[in-house]
This record gives C-alpha cells, structure tokens and sequence, in this order.
C-alpha cells in the first residue's frame, strides 16, 4: 500500500500520459495478488503486475532502495482502504470466514452495465460454492449505468426464474435473488413503483448523486433508511479512491437506526469504493447494525473482490451473527420478510 500511495503521489507532480500511467498504477495496486517484495526475493519482474511497465518498475525499485519520506502523508481521499494480498494473507490466518459466506449481495448483469449474462453471473457464482447471488441491476432513474424501468425489470426476473428452475432440475442448490440497486434521490426517496420492488427477493437503495456536498448528510441517511421499499443500503459513503472522499454524516446515528430497523448496511468491496470502510464498521459493529457485503461486479471474474469485504470484516471484528450473507437462503428471506412486515 506504501507503493501505491507513492504511485498516487508521484500522478500528482507528472503530467499527461505519465500521470495518467501513474494514476493506473496507484489503483491497480488493490489487485495485485502479490506483495512487491515477494516479486523481488523471488528475482521477478514487477512488470508481472497489472498497469506496471519497465518505466514504472524502475521508479519502484528506485522507491525501495530509498524509501521517500512523503509516503507518511496518506491524504484522506486515500485513506483505509484495502489490497487483495493483504486481505488474502488475512483470511489465511481465518478460513472460517470464507466459509461461512453463502453468497454475494450486489452485482451488475448486461440488464443494466454488467457484462455477463445472469448465467454466467451464477456459474461463476457456482463456481465459489455459493448458495445465492443477488442480482441488482440499476433502477431506471440511471440512465448513465443503463437503468432499467419497471417492464424491464419484469422481463428480468422470468429469465431469473427461468436460470433457477434450470439449475433446481440440475440437482444443484443454488438461487438467484431477483433484486435491485435502486437509485435513491438525496431526500432517501426511490424510482420504482413500490408494487414492482413487491415482486423481488431484496431490495438495494444506493445514493449516486450529490454525492460531493460537504455538510453533515445524516437526514438522507435517516431517510433512506426508513424507505419502506429498502433492506440495503449499498456503498453508504459513496466514496472513490483517489476521486471522491465521499458523504459526513453522524455514522453512529446512521447506524443506530438501521439497528433499530434491522436493515443492512453495505460493504460494497469494489476496490476503490471498499464502503463501508474499517473504521466505520467498528462503529456498525457497536451497534449490532447488520451488514451486507457485495462485490458490485460488473463482470464474472469480480466477484473475487469479495475477499476485501470478508478481510475488512475481520479487521473490524464485526460478529458473524450480523452479516447477513453468512445466512442460508430460507433465513435470509425470512429476515426480508420481517423487514417487509414491520415497514407495512
Ligand atoms: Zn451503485
């Protein structure tokens, strides 16, 4: 993570194509399946990893030999978040995580800006040993990420049934969760008529606007939780690596009230969006808020971004009892359905 900050650093004082490449670097870090020191005692060319060419590997081996002192000062914007070798050597040390994960809660397919096939999101799903997947394509109000409207998302949902009864004749125990991120305006309010949300398993509400004001954002936070239509609120922040520091809000009020509602609060484990963070899901953690986690894939080789999620919830020491992908299928559509009674 040193080398990446160094990497986001170093974008910062090029221009052009050089800054750019930089950038890339800094972000594909998250990825790299292995620790840049692990290359060098190994006598590998860093040129193995992803977005490293011969002119960045020698400013990195040039870092290693002087470790630069800027390297201290990790801006907020960059701050907390995660890599895949860090999060896997943590898992390694705790197998009893990834086994107790029953599946994914938020993906995208080619309904909305994915580019697998439900199909292929499940085989690939099958292929971890999951239990379930929800697929959550975007609502309609995001037209940029190729939202779908209400007749769409019923055309969805026979091919989801459709993919299930194929698999349920196969023999194999596996379900797809007809679900949705749904795009949630400032004020917490949805873009689907709450009769089409009836017919899904799950539903996600994520904010994908105002997204850079800087006031304290604990109302909209309160308000999308009390949406009768949502059991999730995905990527809570809304924050980017290096892009967007994301929403302030009074997390342990936040937090407090998804308790006191028994919905979910998300892990999305996109690399750069890894929200919620460390830091707040201790604050989830003391208020036995549940927490959902989802990769937010929007290709089958994604869903191994889930390792982020499981290492952060180890870092935070939240309890398995609360996460709610920890549960079989028939308990987890049971809690829906008492989220579901008790928002009537
Ligand atoms: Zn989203």
């Amino acid at each position: 993570m040193d080398i990446a900050e160094l990497l986001a650093q170093q974008a910062e004082g090029e221009t052009g194509v050089l800054s750019r490449a930089f950038r890339r670097a800094a972000r594909s870090a998250f990825l790299w399946p292995e620790e840049i020191s692990d290359l060098i005692a190994q006598n590998r060319a860093l040129t193995e990893l992803r977005s490293v060419g011969p002119f960045i590997e020698k400013q990195i081996r040039t870092w290693l030999e002087k470790r630069p002192a800027r390297v201290e000062t990790v801006p907020a914007i960059r701050q907390d978040f995660m890599w895949l070798a860090e999060a896997r050597r943590l898992l390694a040390d705790r197998p009893a995580w990834r086994k107790k994960l029953r599946g994914d809660l938020q993906m995208h397919s080619r309904w909305s800006d994915g580019s697998g096939t439900i199909g292929e999101m499940a085989n690939a799903a099958k292929e971890r040993s999951y239990e379930y997947i929800a697929i959550t394509d975007h609502s309609k109000g995001l037209k940029i990420a190729g939202g779908i409207d209400e007749r769409a998302l019923k055309r969805q949902q026979a091919e989801i049934i459709k993919e299930n009864v194929a698999t349920s004749k196969s023999g194999q125990e596996f379900t797809v969760l007809r679900s949705i991120e749904m795009n949630l305006s400032p004020r917490g309010e949805g873009d689907m008529s709450p009769e089409s949300l009836l017919q899904l398993d799950l539903v996600l509400g994520s904010f994908h606007s105002s997204l850079r004001v800087l006031d304290d954002q604990t109302e909209r936070y309160l308000a999308a939780l009390r949406n009768p239509d949502i059991h999730i609120l995905g990527h809570p922040r809304g924050r980017i690596y290096n892009f967007r520091i994301g929403l302030r809000a009074d997390w342990s009020r936040v937090c407090a009230e998804a308790a006191k509602l028994d919905k979910a609060l998300e892990i999305d484990c996109y690399p750069d969006r890894q929200d919620l963070n460390v830091s707040l899901l201790k604050i989830a953690r003391d208020h036995g808020t549940r927490i959902s986690v989802g990769t937010d894939a929007h290709h089958p080789w994604q869903l191994e971004f889930i390792d982020l999620g499981l290492a952060a919830m180890v870092r935070a020491k939240l309890s398995p009892q609360r996460i709610i992908n920890f549960m079989p299928t028939e308990d987890l559509k049971t809690w829906i359905q008492q989220v579901r009674d008790r928002s009537r």
